[in-house]
């Protein structure tokens, strides 16, 4: 049975029908990740709401839970034009990640707010070798095709605007709840009808893009087996 990808969320409940990539705020999470179950697959990264003062020390912990067979991408990290925090510190920490997952050919999970020109700006400069996954993404569809072109994935929450979800092509798509306590499934039912699409081939699809975005995650989902709800 195909699982339910939720690429993006903060939740610790993790349905067996789903592979829900749980995210860790570094500093902030570093606790939690002392329970963590890690047979599940993770993310971490510096938000850009939580810069650490010492971002050395959080780039070490990034670099040492980069390895781990469970952690399948960096992030959330990005550019925030609503928050107080200096740009040039904001930028500063996003390069250093998309450099570091470029590095270890990993994904990045990026959190963009108002921020769009210095996004494309970066990714130009750095020309990361990863995969690079918008999360959240509501923007309208001009900027859903301009970043679509750059070659970024797009990821979906329970909020976006109807056109791009629906222009978006499905091997470019992720869907996520992120802070949402809501389950997967319900979205990938909302967004089948809204494509009218079948819910069946848009759980493949997104399965397959899941797979598709390194070699390490081809090796970790192999022989990963999954209970089915539908
Ligand atoms: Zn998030």
């Amino acid at each position: 049975m195909t699982p339910y990808i939720n690429i993006h969320s903060h939740q610790d409940d993790i349905h067996n029908s789903e592979i829900s990539v749980r995210n860790f705020i570094i500093p902030k999470d570093e606790m939690l990740l002392t329970s963590w179950d890690y047979s599940q697959f993770f993310s971490i990264g510096i938000h850009p709401w939580f810069i650490p003062t010492r971002i050395t020390e959080s780039l070490q912990t990034l670099r040492h839970f980069i390895t781990h067979p469970s952690c399948v991408a960096i992030g959330e990290s990005g550019l925030d034009k609503l928050i107080a925090t200096d740009m040039n510190i904001q930028k500063e920490a996003f390069i250093q990640q998309m450099e570091l997952a470029s590095e270890h050919d990993i994904p990045l999970i990026i959190h963009c707010v108002k921020a769009w020109n210095e996004l494309i700006d970066i990714y130009r400069q750095v020309r990361p070798s990863s995969p690079c996954i918008i999360h959240g993404f509501r923007g309208k569809p001009e900027l859903a095709h301009e970043l679509l072109n750059h070659g970024f994935y797009l990821s979906f929450g329970f909020k976006f605007n109807t056109d791009s979800l629906i222009q978006c092509p499905i091997d470019r798509m992720f869907l996520e709840t992120d802070e949402e306590n809501l389950p997967i499934n319900t979205l990938y039912t909302l967004v089948s009808e809204i494509r009218s699409c079948n819910e069946k081939l848009l759980k493949e699809q997104c399965f397959n893009n899941l797979r598709n975005l390194n070699k390490k995650l081809q090796v970790s989902l192999k022989g990963r087996t999954f209970a089915g709800n539908k």
